[in-house]
């Protein structure tokens, strides 16, 4: 039994181990079988977005995604994967936009810069140099296509004379908070001459605001700095560059500068406006070219200032060339100008100055400046040389122009009242008012010492008014105080050259309507017309014809003719006789003797002023004149004198004021 038990056992035994070994190999099979199909659910979407990744790498491709077939932690992979990848490509393509807006415009740049006439340049301010751009270089006539030079170097070939103001504008900028610096000035050129530069630069700054680095553009501006844009012709700038050169290069010889201004360019500008007084400069420009043709040599020709032109003349054979291209400038210049419809004579003067090697170009200028104002005072159309006593005359010009200007308002005007004396009524009937200038450090000055240079500004307006404000305030006042009986007369001198010029000038301007209108209604208002110095102008009957004038003023240099013994009376006969067919009135001035007063009687002139009868006198005494009843002092010429007066001219004492116009 125990036999036949364990033989039972043993089988048993047997039984479970195979079952165990079974279960054993049946639990490893599916173990290894779980473990290979999770393996592979793992490994291979790991291997396929390592297949991925490497097309993605290889192609640069970030468009290309990850598939997602299976859900749970391995799609979250391919999800977060993807999106990684999504965002490299947003990356990628931004990067991208960017690059390629960066490229095309450093590709615009480099085509504006190549393109534009501006140079380029760059400084390195921790290193001290400066890079210049190729267009640059060609600009300053560099040969190398670009370089890179100190700065110091660069401000060296600055003009010497915009050398200072660069430095200073350029220092100012860097210590500013400033944005932008725009300059202008010149640089020299590597051949010859300077070239205008306009410099436009930013400023990249450090810390503390220390700069680091500036670039700017510097464009050639040249023609725009030395072209005057009215008339194309050169301008100063130019002509002063011009005339360096040449005073350099002239050796022992000499140059000649003209200096040529219009006569009456003001009143063409002041009547016609602006645009005719453009036409006018290009007319004349026309007629200056014209004449540097004829005369056949190599002449620059400038517009220096608003009427203003200069000429250079080099390689002169004798001075008296330049005379005679003066000459045929002026000839070229005298036929009347065609401007809106009406012919317009404009003179001009010219000045000359000789110069050689040592003088300065804007000293030659001025001198050529300063001898055409001495040719203009001389009269139309004249030519003068310049020598240096002049230089001193001009001086003296500037500071009276100064001193009047302040003169009127600091009240140093004084008026004098010279009497005007009728034959026939044997009394005062009126009196010239006479400018003077109190001044401070040169006493009394009478007009010929101003009257002329206030004429050539509109300093001649301010003191015209003064002096007519101040007569008729006089003339008011002692109407009111003194009432004197007959009534008062006071002559004003109306800015004289000018008024005239005004006048005919504006009557050839067809204006001529206008003008009489205002003569007639002063005259209306009892103001007297009188022409002033008879006989030295030149137009004096084209005078008379055209304006309501009421009397004329024989010019003293007749009346001392008169007296100076066997002198003609020939003239002063003429003129009386001229003023009678005219039904004017005649005036003499200057009548010093009882000799004259008698001549001038028996040719039936009847109003006098002249020392003779009364120097110009302050308003206290020519108050007591009016107080003594008008008396004429020295006791009156008898003889033939009264017996002119029963001839018998109109009254005039009812006049109220008298202008007197030179001629
Ligand atoms: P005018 O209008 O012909 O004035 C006459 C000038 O001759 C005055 O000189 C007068 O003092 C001077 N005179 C008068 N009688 C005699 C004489 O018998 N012998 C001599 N030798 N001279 C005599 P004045 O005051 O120096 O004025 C000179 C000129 O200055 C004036 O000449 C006039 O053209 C101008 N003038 C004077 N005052 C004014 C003014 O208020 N305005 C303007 N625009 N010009 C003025
Ligand atoms: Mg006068
Ligand atoms: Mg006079």
């Amino acid at each position: 039994m125990l036999v036949c038990d364990r033989r039972a056992q043993g089988a048993r035994l047997r039984q479970y181990v195979g079952i165990i070994l079974i279960v054993l190999a049946l639990s490893i099979g599916i173990r290894i079988a779980v473990v290979m199909r999770l393996t592979r659910m793992v490994t291979d979407p790991l291997a396929y977005l390592a297949g991925v990744a490497r097309e993605i790498s290889e192609r640069r491709d970030y468009s290309v995604r990850a598939e997602r077939e299976t859900g749970g932690e391995i799609g979250q992979l391919i999800d977060a994967f993807n999106e990684m990848v999504a965002q490299i490509d947003r990356h990628d393509r931004a990067r991208q936009a960017a690059e390629d807006g960066l490229r095309r415009s450093e590709e615009r740049y480099a085509l504006a810069a190549r393109g534009s006439n501006d140079g380029l340049w760059d400084y390195d301010a921790t290193a001290g140099r400066v890079y210049l751009s190729p267009r640059l270089n060609a600009i300053l006539g560099e040969r190398e296509a670009e370089q890179w030079v100190s700065i110091l170097d660069l401000f060296g070939r600055i003009h010497p004379e915009d050398r200072d103001r660069v430095r200073v504008e350029f220092a100012a900028y860097s210590q500013s908070n400033a944005e932008a610096f725009d300059v202008e000035f010149r640089m020299r050129h590597h051949n010859e001459g300077w070239v205008w530069m306009q410099g436009r630069s930013t400023v990249v700054r450090g810390e503390g605001g220390r700069v680091v680095r500036m670039a700017g553009s510097l464009s050639d501006i040249t023609r725009r700095k030395t072209t005057d844009a009215v008339t194309g012709l050169p301008n100063r700038l130019f002509f002063l560059d011009e005339l360096g050169r040449a005073l350099e290069n002239t050796g022992s010889g000499q140059v000649a500068v003209l200096f040529l201004d219009l006569d009456r360019f003001r009143m063409v500008n002041d009547s016609l406006g602006h645009s005719a007084t453009d036409e006018l400069l290009i007319q004349v420009t026309g007629r200056l070219r014209s004449a540097v043709r004829s005369a056949g040599r190599k002449v620059v020709v400038a517009r220096t200032g608003e009427d203003e032109f200069a000429m250079l003349l080099t390689e002169l054979q004798r001075p008296a060339d330049a005379e005679s291209v003066a000459g045929m400038m002026l000839a070229w210049l005298r036929e009347p100008f065609y401007l809106e419809g009406q012919h317009l004579p404009v003179g001009a003067s010219i000045g000359i100055a000789f110069g050689s090697a040592s003088d300065k170009p804007e000293e030659l200028l001025r001198n050529a400046e300063t001898a055409m104002y001495h040719a203009s005072t001389k009269g139309n159309a004249e030519i003068a040389i310049f020598r240096a006593s002049m230089r001193e005359r001009a001086a003296a010009r500037l500071e009276i122009v100064m001193g009047l200007r302040s003169a009127i308002k600091a009240n140093q005007l004084r008026l004098r009242y010279q009497p005007l004396v009728s034959l026939r009524e044997r009394r005062i009937i009126g009196f010239e008012s006479l400018v003077r200038w109190q001044h401070p450090e040169r006493g009394l000055l009478r007009p010929g010492e101003f009257i002329a240079i206030a004429e050539e500004s509109d300093l001649i307006l301010e003191l015209g008014e003064w002096v007519l404000r101040e007569a008729c305030r006089q003339m008011a006042e002692w109407d009111q105080r003194l009432a004197p009986d007959p009534p008062l007369t006071i002559g004003v001198n109306v800015a004289a050259r000018r008024l005239r010029l005004e006048i005919t000038e504006r009557s050839l301007l067809a204006d001529t309507g206008q003008i009489l209108a205002t003569l007639r209604a002063l005259r209306r208002m009892g103001v007297w017309l009188v022409i002033d110095d008879f006989g030295t102008g030149y137009s004096s009957l084209s005078y008379l014809q055209r304006l309501p004038f009421d009397a004329l003023k024989i010019d003293r240099s007749f009346i001392s003719e008169l007296g100076a013994g066997d002198g003609s009376p020939e003239i002063v006969r003429t003129i009386i006789e001229l003023a009678r067919s005219f039904k004017l009135r005649v005036v003499a001035e200057g009548v010093e003797t009882a000799d004259q007063v008698n001549r001038l009687s028996a040719l039936g002139c009847d109003l006098i002023q002249g020392f003779y009868f009364g120097k110009p006198v302050t308003a206290e005494q020519t108050e007591a004149l009016i107080r003594d009843g008008y008396a004429i002092q020295p006791a009156f010429p008898g003889g033939n004198a009264t017996d002119y007066f029963e001839a018998g001219a109109d009254d005039i004492g009812t006049t109220a004021a008298r202008l007197e116009l030179g001629e």
